[in-house]
């Protein structure tokens, strides 16, 4: 029997372990073919682009994603956009089976007054700045304020105001932005502040995340210890508390009353403090808050107000996918039935599921929806795939041409104690890729 042919479009790690799914199903007579196709010249996703420099091991997962890569029936389609070099209903009439692996790329908005001022900067923008994604690498950021406030108590903002609180030398040995460490090095902020509009049981942040947090070396960082005790005081009174919180919460109360260093940078956690308005002229200077309250479970605003005074604010609030024509986005997902999307067309990943879960997540909920495609599979189709789709001179980076991206970046990094120096700009990349 015929290779099922399946193009995947997105080479972050739901888009790879996708493929790995299909490759663990192949038996004598189920075989398959793998195009995934990626916007960027350099695939990775999130794991290149998203997981911070300072967290290196999150990123030796790539080696699982090169070795699905190295498995035969697999190719790479690097530097193809989708509804620009490539449209979905031409792949779906190339191919059995469509998944959009396309993540959650738009930062969501508080949609609060100032939201759109100068030096107001969504995660969605900061975090690949400073990863080097080759779209973000002019991104106007100022960090010449004492302060900054980082909205929103999830691992995002943890990311964020992290890499804005430590000494940046820390992240000399990392693959860090050239341009950004360069800015991190010139950074006046050494007051980093987190704001979660709810309590500290609802904090979206992870138990190892916090815990990183007491391990910083130049950087003290300050929880209220009364938030924490009146945090377990309303858990108390709900009954049982799940593993994940209390270790959480503990992991918070620690951090509270662990002893500070007198350092001069510091990085402090509120909570109930919900964005009212950002002022400033032109460019942000304070942040108004109002003081929430938890009350019989409900968070609700006091009516009290306080205000920061802060040069910097980023937002780290989730994140939405972006649409695509023929495509319905629903509570920032791809409108989807257990990754099902329609006639051949599937999703994975953050597109299909919202912005949760970590990299690991991505493994079984890209499973599960390789099953359903296998059961909802027909005979299999005798067309040509891709290269019927793209024009005869579309610059393709391949397997082969992201490998020798990633050596000489390596080497790059070799020369200078770093896992590797990232090339931010889009037509070297393509250079280096497509070189002989
Ligand atoms: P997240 O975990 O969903 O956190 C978003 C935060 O934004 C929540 O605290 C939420 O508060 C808050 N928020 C939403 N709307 C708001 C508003 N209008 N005003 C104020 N606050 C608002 O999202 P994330 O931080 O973007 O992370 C996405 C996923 O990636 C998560 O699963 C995360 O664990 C994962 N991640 C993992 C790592 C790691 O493992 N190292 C690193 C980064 C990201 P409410 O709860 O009140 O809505």
């Amino acid at each position: 029997m015929p290779a099922y042919k399946v193009a995947i479009v997105g080479a972050g790690p739901a888009g790879y372990f996708t493929a790995q799914a299909f490759q663990n199903a192949q038996t004598e007579d189920l075989t398959f073919t793998i195009d995934m196709i990626e916007r960027l010249p350099t695939p990775w996703g999130l794991v290149r682009s998203g997981v911070a420099p300072d967290h290196q091991k999150i990123k030796t997962v790539s080696k699982v994603f090169e070795k699905i890569a190295k498995t035969e029936g697999f190719r790479l389609f690097a530097n193809v956009e989708l509804g620009k070099d490539i449209l979905l209903k031409d792949l779906r009439g190339q191919y059995d089976a469509v998944v959009l692996a396309t993540g959650s790329s738009k930062g969501r908005k508080l949609g609060i007054p100032g939201e759109e001022m100068a030096n107001c900067i969504s995660s969605a923008e900061f975090v690949p700045w400073y990863n080097a994604h080759p779209s973000y690498a002019d991104l106007a950021v100022d960090l010449s304020c004492e302060t900054a406030v980082v909205i929103g108590a999830g691992n995002v903002a943890m990311d964020v105001a992290r890499l804005l609180a430590i000494d940046p030398t820390e992240l000399d040995p990392t693959d860090t932005a050239e341009h950004a460490l360069v800015k991190f090095k010139e950074s006046k902020i050494r007051k980093v502040i987190i704001c979660g509009r709810r309590g500290a049981e609802h904090a979206a942040f992870t138990a190892p995340e916090l815990r990183g947090l007491s391990k910083l070396e130049n950087t003290d960082v300050y929880i209220d210890q009364e938030q924490i005790k009146q945090a377990y005081i309303r858990i108390d009174n709900l009954g049982e508390m799940e593993k994940e919180l209390k270790d959480n919460l503990e992991a918070m109360r620690l951090i509270a009353k662990h002893q500070k260093k007198g350092m001069d940078r510091s990085l402090e956690i509120k909570f109930l403090a919900a964005p009212k308005e950002i002022c400033g002229d032109g460019k942000v200077e304070e942040v108004i808050f109002t003081t929430n309250e938890v009350k019989n479970g409900n968070v609700i605003a006091t009516g009290k107000i306080f205000t920061i005074k802060a040069g910097l604010v980023v937002t780290a609030v989730g994140y939405d996918s972006l649409g695509y024509p023929g495509l319905k986005i629903e509570n920032g997902k791809i409108a989807n039935i257990a990754g099902h999307v329609g006639d051949n067309l599937y999703t994975v990943g953050w597109a299909k599921r919202g912005s949760n879960g970590v990299i690991g997540t991505n493994k079984s909920d890209s499973a599960g929806v390789v099953d359903l495609i296998i059961k909802n599979l027909k005979e299999p189709k005798l067309n040509k795939g891709i290269n019927s789709l793209l024009k005869s001179r579309h610059e393709v980076i391949d397997q082969l041409g992201w490998e020798k991206i990633n050596a000489s970046e390596v080497i790059a990094g070799e020369l200078v104690g770093k896992p590797r120096v990232k090339e931010v700009d889009w037509k070297r990349l393509i250079s280096l890729g497509t070189s002989l």
